[in-house]
């Protein structure tokens, strides 16, 4: 069996809408209405997902056709919800996490993810635990000793002058930006999820948990069009993207 799961249950503060992040509009739709078309256009043959299930912020209804449950604190938590509300499977399963900040990620880009991690062996023969969509990176990236109260280094703010100096100059040939969907088997995901709340609390991705019981996690290249809705810039990008398409 391959399940979906929509992580939609962030508030979106930096976005600065007046409505959970997931019920802002785009193009006429709301970004959770883009990311459950996107699954359920990947149903039957076309992907195999059957069921799609969404975290949601408190209160809101879950759209037709999915199963809702109500997220939790972070998002690893709303991905843990959602897989248990997906009720009991088979660890062979397949698994596919998007997030609803991502709206304009492709049907061929999910069953590509699926495909990946069903037919791919990561390059050397062994076999994968996930295989996750991702850009690589076109910025040089350098790390940053932050100085001591200057800036929250989160990227909210714009960094003043003189935040930090730098260490290191990463060699952006190996670097990927890493985006969803991303798939799992059902089994590693579970393992990856049950560990204690302030291990959830540090993943900014799934793939991440897996890797650190040592799982085999394979990029599945995939473009910057994939974009994340973040700020109203984002959001702007994302119309004028659907407006040339
Ligand atoms: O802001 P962040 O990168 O954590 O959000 C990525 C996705 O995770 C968004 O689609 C957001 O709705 C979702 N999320 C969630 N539950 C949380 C936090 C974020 O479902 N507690």
């Amino acid at each position: 069996m391959v399940i979906a799961l929509i992580v939609a249950a962030g508030s979106g503060e930096r976005l600065g809408a007046d409505r959970p992040k997931a019920l802002v509009q785009l193009a006429g739709r709301s970004l959770l209405q883009w990311s459950v078309d996107l699954m359920l256009a990947c149903g039957g043959a076309d992907g195999g997902i059957e069921r799609v299930v969404v975290a949601l912020p408190p209160g809101v209804l879950a759209p037709p056709g999915t199963i809702g449950v109500e997220g939790g604190a972070v998002r690893s938590e709303s991905v843990a919800r959602a897989l248990h509300a997906a009720g009991p499977g088979d660890p062979e399963d397949l698994v596919v996490v998007h997030d609803a900040a991502r709206p304009l990620a492709s049907p061929e880009l999910v069953r590509r993810s699926l495909s990946a991690l069903t037919a791919g062996d990561g390059g050397d023969g062994a076999s994968l635990d996930a295989a996750i969509a991702a850009a690589p990176v076109a910025d040089t990236i350098k790390r940053v000793q932050a100085a001591s109260g200057l800036g929250s280094g989160d990227g909210d703010d714009l960094a003043p002058e003189g935040v930090g100096v730098v260490v290191e100059t990463l060699d952006r040939s190996a670097l990927w930006a890493v985006q969803t969907p991303q798939v799992f088997r059902r089994g590693a995901l579970q393992r990856a999820l049950d560990v204690p709340a302030e291990i959830l609390a540090r993943a900014t991705d799934d793939a991440w948990l897996v890797e650190r019981l040592g799982g085999r996690v394979a990029i599945v290249p995939s473009g910057s069009e994939n974009l994340k809705i973040t700020t109203p810039l984002d959001l702007s990008l994302a119309e004028l993207l659907i407006a040339s398409a």
